[in-house]
This record gives C-alpha cells, structure tokens and sequence, in this order.
C-alpha cells in the first residue's frame, strides 16, 4: 500500500474569533488530524501546557532559534514572538497526518510560501462588536489589549483574500461542520 501524504491546514482568524475552540473540536473529531505545537515567547496562561499549547520558551531561546534556522515560519504578535519549527512540520509529514496550523495571517503566508498545497481557511467573527464580546467574555486580555487585537483584527481580516476557505463563526456547531467539511476533502 502507497504510505499516506501528509497534508498541511493553515487555520487563521483574528484573536477572540474562536479557533482555538473550533481547532479543539476538528482534533477531537479527525483522528488523522494533528496540531502543529508553535513555540512562543508569551507567557502561559492559567490553563495552559509547556509542550501542548505552546513551547513556552525566553526571547533569547527563540532569537537563538530564528539564527540557526529553526523555524518554517515566525512573527511578532502584540510584541511576542510566535513561530512554527521546521521539525514539527517534517515529523508530521513524514507520520502522513494532516497536520493544523492555528496562526496569525503573517505566519500564514509564509508558510504558504514555502508549502503552496498547503489547504488555507480563514475563520471570520460575525461582526467586529461581536468579536469585542468574545474577547471580553474569555476574560483573558486587559480592555487595552483586547483594543489591540481588534485593532490588528480589522488589518488581519482585510487580507483573508489568498486563503481559499472564509467560514463565519456565528453559529458554532455550523462553523465547526463547515470546517470539517473543507478538512475532509483531502484524502
Ligand atoms: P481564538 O482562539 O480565535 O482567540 P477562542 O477559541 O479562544 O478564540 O474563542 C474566544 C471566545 O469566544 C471563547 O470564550 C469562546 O468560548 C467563544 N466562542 C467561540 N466561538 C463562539 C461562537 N460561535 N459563538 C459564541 N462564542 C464563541
Ligand atoms: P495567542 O497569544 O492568543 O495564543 O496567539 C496570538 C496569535 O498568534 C494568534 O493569532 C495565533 O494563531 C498566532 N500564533 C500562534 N502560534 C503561531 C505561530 O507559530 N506562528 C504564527 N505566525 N502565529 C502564531
């Protein structure tokens, strides 16, 4: 039998649209589907796992890192660096997974760069107000921070034109099918 090709999904949406609940729910429900784990500089939140969410590592780990080329891809978000390593893409690959990318759209089009079949959805909140609602209702950013985010929201989605797929997350059960949806096309 042929070995399965691994296949790359790049998942973006301004922060507070809710991928990190929609990308929770695809993983629970594809078994093919694998997340790739980013390294960040930001520190953890209350509820999140060294090696799971995030590799919570310093600045100076990841500067190291950009200089020896670990990294497929890498931004700075609200003043943390965010980066996708290169061994997490090979090692998925090579497992023949589908592997999630959740990233911000900088990120996302470097990657795509490097990866042009790479399978692009951008996940769009129903209203901007909405999105301040979700922010505040998650409870995890000071009002000065979620100004932030909404404000590099409305850049972030004036740019969703090269991802292939836009799901709006209203209503979260569609959106989570709409997206498996999209996933499944690829064998
Ligand atoms: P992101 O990962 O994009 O920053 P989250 O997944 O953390 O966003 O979601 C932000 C908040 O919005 C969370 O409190 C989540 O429960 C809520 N949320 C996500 N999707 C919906 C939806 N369709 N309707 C209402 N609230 C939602
Ligand atoms: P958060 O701090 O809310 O976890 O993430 C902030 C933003 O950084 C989100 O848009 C998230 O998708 C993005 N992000 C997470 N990991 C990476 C990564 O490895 N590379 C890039 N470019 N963005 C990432």
């Amino acid at each position: 039998m042929k070995p399965k090709k691994g296949q790359l999904i790049i998942f973006s949406s301004p922060s507070g649209c809710g991928k990190t609940t929609v990308g929770k729910a695809l993983l629970e429900r594809n078994r093919d589907l694998i997340r790739s784990v980013s390294c960040t500089t930001r520190k953890p939140r209350k509820d999140e796992v060294h090696s799971k969410d995030y590799f919570f590592i310093s600045k100076k780990e990841f500067q190291d890192k950009i200089r020896k080329g670990e990294f497929a891809e890498w931004a700075v978000y609200n003043k943390n660096y965010y980066g996708t390593l290169l061994k997490t893409i090979e090692e998925g690959l090579k497992a023949g997974k589908k592997i999630l990318f959740v990233i911000e759209v900088q990120g996302a089009e470097k990657l795509l760069e490097k990866h042009p079949n790479a399978l692009t959805i951008f996940l769009l909140p129903p209203s901007i107000n909405e999105l301040r609602r979700r922010l505040i209702k998650r409870g995890k950013n000071t009002p000065e921070e979620i100004e932030k985010r909404i404000k590099r929201a409305k850049e972030e989605i004036k740019q969703v034109g090269f991802y292939q797929y836009k799901v709006t997350n209203d209503d979260l059960e569609k959106a989570i099918e709409e997206c498996e949806n999209i996933i499944n096309k690829v064998k």
